[in-house]
Parts: structure tokens; C-alpha cells; sequence
């Protein structure tokens, strides 16, 4: 039968909203937008009817810090693999990603953000080729050389106005990292806020002080928290004695700073999830894959960031682990970190669902257009099992994924 309708109705769930459930609830959506979100109601006249078959009916992911997945890394820097790894995001429920750069050449640098430019329009005009493209995250090169964990120290640079300028003039960048204690970083902090990035610090060990300043010209995210970044006693090595505190300390006192967590069960033991849950609230915390290209991929040796300039590592099909023995980030997509969040922690279905949607997309601006099952936004949906297992993916209205 030809599908002639322009309204759909998912009904026969239970719909997450950012602070509630609606139970036997119902999202219906005209072309790609959202149009009413209930209790379940008589549908529109004409309305092709979906059945989430009593599971869950929730929005698609956002992701603001991925770097790869079934094989290519965005910075393999063709459109052909930043397509790949669009489209693996999208079959864990991922609707919407920043694509991640790590450190590298300057030209590679460019050269990933224009295949991720090109992408995003292919994307734009057909949704299933994978999770639309919100912005980059230019998160390498401006790292601490002794936080480089696992990118190339060789290619850490510090940030200097010529270098960064150029990535912001590609009008691309929705998301910008910089290690607080680098000279040249409030600058490049300055000129991500003008471009109203999502401003934050990774790969750094700065002390309050290199924070507060940082704060102070529009940094309020750090990176992967507990990893990669300062604490009281590597603080102790910079500095001596007083003590002084850390980036971990800036991020939980100060109600206006957010963070991220890869909750995928390796990088965090379960009481550290709860914590940074229990101390930030879901408002101020992200949950991101920080995912390589080893996602959907047999366990085996993988390069991290670019395919022939980039790092070894291993993947044992859980996590990556780089040659020196810590981890090398991780192998799994959004679903995964959602069920583990679900599995050991005391959030919500809503609290974990916002962290995983919503937040990222106040945090970076566009949650006008996503985030939430909210009428007027983008029909980015998902329907779950109760076991949290994607079954179908909407996309702009399109069912782009069945499992
Ligand atoms: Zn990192
Ligand atoms: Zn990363």
C-alpha cells in the first residue's frame, strides 16, 4: 500500500520527556516536525499509525564528543567515512553528532572539516545516510602535552590566533576545547565565545586559578570527566605545596560549568557515575561515546584519529587500550551508555534520557531544533524496548533504522 499520509502517530509506549514519563503516551509528528505530544488520544484524521508495542518512545542522541565508528574516524577526512561513521552512530540512536577532530596536521585539521561540511549537506538531503552533522567539535591539537593520553604528543600544539582563526572562519566549529593552562588559550577561549561555541577545557592539568581565568572569557565544559584532566595531587606536582585545587573541584562548585561522562562501564567504575550525577544534576551533565572507529568492529589492533598519521591501539571489543596500557577511549555507541546508566546508577529514565539529548543540545545551542519530544522541534525519535535496545529510528520524521 503507498504510504500517502503526512501525519504519523506513534502510540502503544511509554514517552520520555526531559523530566517526566508519559505512560501509554503518544508523539505525533507532520512531515519532520512534532506536532503533539500526550496521553493517548484519537489520532489525526489520516494518520499513518506506528506500535511501539508497550516500549519506549524517546529522542534521538546527541552526541557532542565522538570520533569514529565501523571503521573510519572523521578524521580520515573523506566525506565517504565521515559518512560511515554517521551512519554506524545512527543505528545506536544517535540522530545528531558533533563530529570530534583529535590531534594532527593542520591540513588534515582543515581537511575533516571540509568533508564534514560536504557530508552534513548529503545528510541534510537524505537522513538515512546517517546522524546529521550539528557542528564539529575541534577538540585536538590544543592539549597539555602531558595530558595527550591517547593522541599523538607530537601534534599538541599551543593555540596560536593564525592556526585556530582559520578552523573558526569555516563557520563550522559548535564546540571548542583548549587546555586553560597553554599560552594563547584565553584568546582561543575569546574567540570560541564570540563564535558561540560550547567552550571548554580537556586534555589539561590547570590548577582553580588557570580555570577561574578560563571561566572568565567563556569556558563551562570540561572534557571527559576523571579523565585526562588535573587533580589535587597531580596539581601537587606542578606546584608544590599549598595544595591547590583542580579541575575537578572548579567543575563541581560552580553551578554554571558542565561536564561529560563515558559511562560505558571501563573508564568509570559505577560509583563515580553516580557521583557525577549526584553532584552536577542531568542539566550539567553530558553523557558522550567518546567512541573510535573499533565501534561494530571485530576486537582487534585499530588506528586512533587519522588512518595513516594517526596512533595504535587495540580494541578487546569492550574498550580501547593504547600500547602503554591505559585506555585509548571507547568502542561503544550511545544505547550502550544509556543502559549502563540505567543498569548502575539511581537516575531516571528522564534524567538519563536529558543527558543523553537534551543537555548536549543546551549546552551547544540547539535545542530550539532538538533534544526533547517537543512540538515544534524535529521529529528525532527513537522507540526502545523495556530493555532499552533500539528498535526503530526517526529521522526527521523518516524511519531511517528498524532492528
Ligand atoms: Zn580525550
Ligand atoms: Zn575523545
Amino acid at each position: 500500500m503507498p504510504i500517502c499520509s503526512t501525519n504519523f502517530a506513534i502510540v502503544n509506549g511509554t514517552v520520555i520527556l526531559p523530566d517526566t514519563l508519559i505512560e501509554d503516551g503518544m508523539v505525533v509528528w507532520s512531515k519532520n516536525l512534532i506536532t503533539q505530544v500526550s496521553k493517548r488520544k484519537r489520532v489525526p484524521r489520516g494518520s499513518m499509525i506506528i506500535d511501539a508495542q508497550g516500549g519506549l518512545i524517546a529522542p534521538g542522541f546527541i552526541d557532542i564528543h565522538v570520533h569514529g565508528g565501523a571503521g573510519s574516524d572523521f578524521m580520515d577526512a573523506t566525506v565517504a567515512d565521515v559518512l560511515t561513521v554517521c551512519r554506524s552512530h545512527l543505528n545506536h540512536g544517535t540522530t545528531t553528532v558533533f563530529p570530534t577532530t583529535t590531534t594532527g596536521t593542520h591540513q588534515n585539521l582543515l581537511q575533516m572539516i571540509e568533508s564534514c561540511r560536504l557530508a552534513k549537506s548529503e545528510i541534510t538531503r537524505n537522513p538515512e545516510l546517517g546522524a546529521a552533522i550539528a557542528g564539529i567539535h575541534l577538540y585536538g591539537p590544543f592539549f597539555a602535552a602531558d595530558k595527550a593520553g591517547c593522541h599523538d604528543r607530537s601534534e599538541c600544539r599551543t593555540p596560536e590566533t593564525d592556526d585556530f582563526a582559520s578552523y573558526f572562519a569555516t563557520k563550522m566549529i559548535r564546540v571548542a576545547t583548549c587546555a586553560a593552562e597553554l599560552p594563547g588559550a584565553i584568546d582561543f577561549y575569546r574567540l570560541a565565545r564570540r563564535r558561540r561555541c560550547l567552550v571548554t577545557c580537556g586534555h589539561s592539568n590547570s590548577s582553580w586559578n588557570e580555570m577561574q581565568t578560563a571561566f572568565n572569557a567563556g569556558m563551562r565544559h570540561v572534557d571527559h570527566f576523571w579523565c585526562a584532566m588535573s587533580s589535587v595531587p597531580s596539581l601537587r606536582q606542578r606546584f608544590g605545596t599549598p595544595m591547590q585545587a583542580s579541575m575537578t573541584e572548579f567543575v563541581l562548585m560552580n553551578a554554571d560549568m558542565s561536564t561529560e561522562v563515558i559511562a560505558d562501564g571501563c573508564h568509570l567504575a559505577p560509583e563515580l557515575l553516580e557521583f557525577a550525577f549526584r553532584m552536577k544534576g542531568p542539566s550539567r551533565l553530558c553523557l558522550v561515546t567518546d567512541c573510535n572507529r573499533a565501534l561494530d568492529m571485530p576486537p582487534g589492533d585499530y588506528i586512533f584519529g587519522n588512518r595513516t598519521t594517526g596512533t595504535m591501539f587495540r580494541s578487546d571489543g569492550q574498550v580501547g587500550w593504547a600500547g602503554t596500557g591505559s585506555l585509548a577511549s571507547a568502542v561503544m555507541g550511545m544505547d550502550h551508555m544509556v543502559r549502563h546508566m540505567k543498569q548502575t546508577t539511581s537516575a531516571d529514565l528522564p534524567a538519563i534520557f536529558r543527558m543523553a539529548s537534551l543537555t548536549p543540545a543546551e549546552r551547544t545551542g540547539i535545542h530550539g531544533i532538538a533534544g526533547s519530544l517537543t512540538p515544534g522541534k524535529q521529529a528525532d525519535i527513537l522507540i526502545l524496548d523495556q530493555g532499552l535496545n533500539i528498535r526503530e529510528v526517526f529521522a526527521k520524521g523518516l524511519s531511517v533504522v528498524h532492528h
